[in-house]
């Protein structure tokens, strides 16, 4: 798990094959979607706007008003989909996130005004135009019926004219990570990356448009577009395999959907967890850690979560190891120092590799745009919770693209006010 120079660099150039793969349509593991955002805000984005918030922990019904590009009130609602929703009929969905538009745009007493709604739609889409986004995958807890190859914009235009009581108009589809470069782009000007590092992991950045091959819609002159990489998937054609550790394997056979979204399962906050389980209940049945007796708790696949990762990382950084005894206690082992000594090391390396692998992948952006300053917007727990991972990603950034002036910054809640700001973007186009 730890890399060698050579590996470092042998991962990079492939990242940067795929991409250049990827956007001129030849065969690749990543998608490199053309989002058809084509300007960034430009601080006259006014008004008020709704966001729509699918795919992240919750589903979110967002009011935004926006003075000058800048969030001046926000009301958000929480609303919870239950899982016969989420892999029942697919109308039954599109028809209860309309009901809960109504729901909240009634009670925000907005119904008669005509708002443009953002969808933050974060899945597989492939976009025909900013209003078109057809699903490619369900991925997460979604599996509905009747969904897949369709566009999720008509689906909830259709389900909000069912219902005919508010006059909301869709008027832009986007991922999350695709509303992080936004929102960052709106509080600094040199923001030409987005990241998520949360359940998921993607990026996007900023593309010469006249790079990109698939454009479906009339042309006016655009000079940049936002592609989305989907880097998730990235190595599931095979091209990554030589990182792969038996680890990895069997991190994948436990995994909802196999041999898929193999780069997501090396640095997402889904999975880093759960490698670290792996690699402890293999060094204890090689006898190598709690005297060879693993507790069933720690051999149930999914049970330890990445935010366990992140408080005994924290211990290796404060010298401690309080945090690692509590996790441990959690799991009914009683551990040796020399037990706390190896728990924290594979937490480290688990640690580590996802946030040099970000990192090379970022790194292998920066040279590809190659400006002169860059700003990488970043949302999600993993970034904004792990002790460590942002120093790693500074470190490692720096050394792989030495030259290139970068920043990374925490740009928060990108799927609610990047769509608010995406929708005025796409009305301001019309
Ligand atoms: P989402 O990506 O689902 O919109 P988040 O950005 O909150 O939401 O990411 C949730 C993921 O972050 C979960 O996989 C969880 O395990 C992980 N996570 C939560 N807290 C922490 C933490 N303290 N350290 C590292 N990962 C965390």
């Amino acid at each position: 798990m730890r890399f060698s120079a050579a590996t470092t660099r042998k991962i990079q150039s492939v990242f940067l094959s795929e991409v250049e793969n990827g956007i001129r349509q030849r065969p690749s593991s990543l998608q490199m979607e053309n989002t058809y955002i084509p300007e960034l805000p430009d601080g006259t984005e006014s008004g008020l706007f709704l966001a729509l918030d699918l795919g992240g922990t919750n589903f979110r019904v967002i009011l935004l008003e926006l003075e000058n590009g800048v969030v001046v009130k926000e009301d958000v609602k929480r609303y919870h989909i239950g899982a016969d929703l989420r892999v029942g009929c697919g109308i039954a969905l599109f028809d209860y996130l309309a009901e809960c538009v109504s729901d909240f745009v009634i009670g925000q007493g907005v119904q008669d005004i005509e708002l443009p709604l953002g969808f933050t739609f974060s899945f597989p889409m492939i976009q025909h135009s900013l209003e078109v986004g057809i699903l490619v995958t369900w991925t997460k807890t979604f599996n509905c019926q009747n969904v897949v190859n369709k566009d999720a914009v008509l689906l909830l235009r259709e389900a909000l004219e069912r219902r005919g009581d508010t006059k909301v108009n869709v008027v832009a589809v986007l991922n999350d990570t695709t509303g992080t470069l936004i929102q960052g782009a709106s509080q600094d000007r040199n923001t030409a990356i987005g990241l998520i590092l949360g359940t998921g992991s993607n990026a996007c950045y900023l593309e010469r448009a006249d790079k990109v091959q698939h454009w479906e819609t009339e042309r006016h002159g655009e000079k940049e577009v936002i592609i989305d990489i989907e880097w998730g998937a990235f190595g599931d054609n095979g091209v990554l395999d030589f990182i792969k550790t038996e680890f990895d394997r069997e991190n994948d056979a436990n995994s909802l959907l196999v041999s898929s979204f193999t780069f997501e399962k090396y640095i997402s906050g889904k999975y880093l967890g759960e490698l670290t389980r792996i690699t402890l209940a293999k060094l204890t049945k090689e006898g190598l850690l709690f005297e060879g007796h693993a507790p069933g708790a720690l051999l149930t696949p999914g049970n330890l979560t990445t935010d366990l990762v992140s408080h005994i990382e924290q211990d290796t950084l404060d010298g401690g190891s309080n945090n690692t005894r509590d996790v441990l206690a959690r799991f009914g082992v009683t551990a040796t120092e020399e037990d706390i000594a190896i728990v924290q090391y594979v937490c480290e390396i688990i640690s580590n590799r996802a946030a040099l692998l970000v990192s090379i992948c970022l790194a292998t952006l920066l040279e590809k745009i190659d400006r002169e300053e860059s700003t990488i917007a970043v949302d999600g727990s993993l970034y904004k919770h792990h002790p460590r991972f942002e120093g790693w990603m500074n470190q490692y950034i720096h050394l792989l693209a030495p030259g290139h002036k970068f920043k990374l910054m925490h740009a928060e809640d990108g799927s609610g006010k990047g769509a608010a700001l995406v929708a005025a973007i796409a009305l301001r186009l019309k």
